[in-house]
């Protein structure tokens, strides 16, 4: 068995992952341009990939599958790395740094700071209250930030390709751990593509950023925590929420409600909710139906099941139907992706050796669940078993709490009729439902529409059509993100990692 061979600097082809891979073969495949020439894949092809990705389990089984702290270690610790630096990403790494002081941790998050999404700082000058300590004790633990950086690329067991403002490079590592997060579903409607109207999580980002919100009637609809989130955001920046209009019903909320005071925390945040939603009308089994106004959003149509409509003027609809597990990563890695979620052990072990997954991509859990299994990741990277057990507890506590949180905010059939045949679905290529709803297969629908196929590859409506069509995703193609030629041509794959400067022993 070796080790990956972390010296090595030799230079990959850019851009293009793995050489042999055939879905790369045809040359140029910045962000899913190679598709548009593409032909439907041949069974054989895709027996070809599910092999792939067999060999590519096994690789990693042989490269970095050794017991942690015994024969793995090399002289100067692990070489550990954290993708995603929310507080999962750096929950687990102040976590695997200060347990094994000799390893060393990089953490890598694709914005300027890190946070995530909770602890997005925006423009404000300090981070958020709760990410204060936990990014203090990254500098005092010396881990290293590479922000923002995103990861591109995993070409073999023990690689990632990181794109930066400086170009592309590859870093190696012993353990690596995905914190990738979540990213929030938007579902179509008509009129949903016009200004004015955008995601909640993106009006959160849009006013943490600065975006003034003064005066402006604004509804938030959809499903979720996030809602309220949202809401009381935008009101403490004193934006007027004049509907919240929530697709669960009353009795699903409330019982979501109860299981929030079980824990302190959670029933802080639950009161800091309640608090902000004093005047808000809050409507249950309640979703938006059309948006409508004159090349810019002037109201919103809300319906609920009995049919009846209630018309709300507005300036801006911030829309967000839930959140998916971000598993794009984990899933070019080869890891077990069931029911849109990352599969772990207690451990939050992957089944790929030496990959480790921790908060959103292994189901929507909230902060106290993303803390928790990013440092069980961090400890288990080290081999820090009896701890990790020691936590076990309070992990299937907050995994509970995961059930609850799905059930309550179940997306309702009634929700799978809102786009009509000539609503967008593909806001990047602009195909519409009545094109979509023709094919069963996702590949198919991609090959034949280019659904999917801009410049968001499929971020916003691949989670529509999940829900829509039950299209699950596909394995993402190298780069995972679209990213510039001049980001991936100047001066080759240079290898960065520190530990190219010292092998690992034998
Ligand atoms: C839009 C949005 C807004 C939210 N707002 C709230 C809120 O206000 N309150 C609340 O309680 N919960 C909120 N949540 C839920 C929140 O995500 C969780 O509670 C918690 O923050 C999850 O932590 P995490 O570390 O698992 O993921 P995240 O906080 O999402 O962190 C994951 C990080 O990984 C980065 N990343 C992903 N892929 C790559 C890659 N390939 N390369 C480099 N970096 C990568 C992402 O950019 C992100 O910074 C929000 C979720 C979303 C999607």
């Amino acid at each position: 068995m070796s080790e990956p061979d972390l010296d090595r600097s030799e230079q990959q082809p850019r851009g293009s992952g793995r050489p042999s891979d055939p879905s790369t073969e045809s040359g140029d495949c910045l962000s899913g341009t190679a598709y548009e020439s593409a032909e439907l894949p041949t069974h054989q092809q895709l027996a070809t990939t599910n092999q792939r990705r067999r060999e590519f389990r096994s690789d990693a089984r042989r490269a970095l599958g050794r017991p942690a702290g015994e024969r793995f270690k090399t002289k100067s610790g692990l070489n550990i790395v954290v993708v995603g630096g929310g507080p999962a990403g750096v929950a687990a790494a102040v976590t695997a740094a200060s347990a094994d002081p000799t390893a060393r941790v990089t953490l890598i998050d694709d914005n300027p700071a890190l946070g995530g999404q909770i602890w997005r700082q925006g423009a404000a000058p300090e981070p958020a209250v709760g990410a204060r300590k936990w990014l203090r004790r990254l500098d005092q633990l010396g881990v290293e930030r590479r922000c923002p950086a995103t990861v591109i690329d995993t070409p073999s067991p023990g690689r990632l390709v990181v794109a930066d403002a400086e170009g592309t490079s590859e870093l190696a590592y012993h353990r690596l751990i995905v914190a990738t997060g979540a990213t929030e579903r938007f579902l179509p409607f008509p009129g949903w593509t016009l200004p004015g109207v955008l995601g909640a999580g993106a009006l959160q980002a849009l006013v943490k950023g600065g975006l003034d919100v003064r005066g402006l009637r604004i509804v938030i609809a959809g499903t979720g925590p996030l809602l309220l989130a949202v809401t009381d955001l935008v009101r403490r920046r004193g934006g007027r929420v004049v509907a919240l209009a929530e697709q669960a019903d009353f009795s699903s909320v409330m019982t979501f409600g109860r299981s929030m005071w079980r824990s302190p925390s959670k029933g802080l945040q639950a009161l800091g909710f309640a608090q902000s939603l004093w005047n808000v009308p809050y409507r249950f089994a309640t979703w938006p139906a059309r948006a409508e106004g004159e090349g810019q959003l002037e109201r919103v149509v809300l319906v609920n099941p009995l049919g009846e409509a209630n018309v709300v003027e507005c300036d801006l609809l911030a829309c967000g139907f839930g959140l998916r597990p971000n598993v794009a990563l984990a899933q070019a890695l080869s890891c077990d992706v069931v029911d849109g979620r990352v599969v772990v052990d207690d451990r939050q072990q992957t089944i790929v050796d030496g990959v480790y997954c921790a908060g959103e991509p292994t189901g929507i859990g909230g902060l106290d669940n993303a803390l928790l299994q990013g440092r069980i990741a961090g400890l288990a990277a080290v081999g820090r078993s009896e701890e990790v057990r020691s936590l076990s507890r309070r992990r299937r506590r907050e995994q509970r709490f995961v059930a609850v949180l799905e059930k309550a905010f179940r997306l309702r059939s009634e929700l799978r009729s809102l786009p009509e045949t000539d609503t967008i679905v593909c806001r990047c290529e602009d195909v519409t439902w009545g094109r979509v709803r023709e094919f069963d297969d996702v590949r198919d629908c991609k090959l034949k529409t280019r659904c999917g196929m801009g410049p968001c590859q499929g971020r916003v409506c691949g989670g529509a059509l999940e829900f829509l069509k039950g299209f699950r995703p596909e394995t993402p193609r190298p780069p995972f993100f679209p990213v510039t030629l001049n980001t991936l041509a100047p001066t080759g794959a240079s290898e960065r990692t520190p530990a190219s400067e010292d092998a690992p022993e034998e």
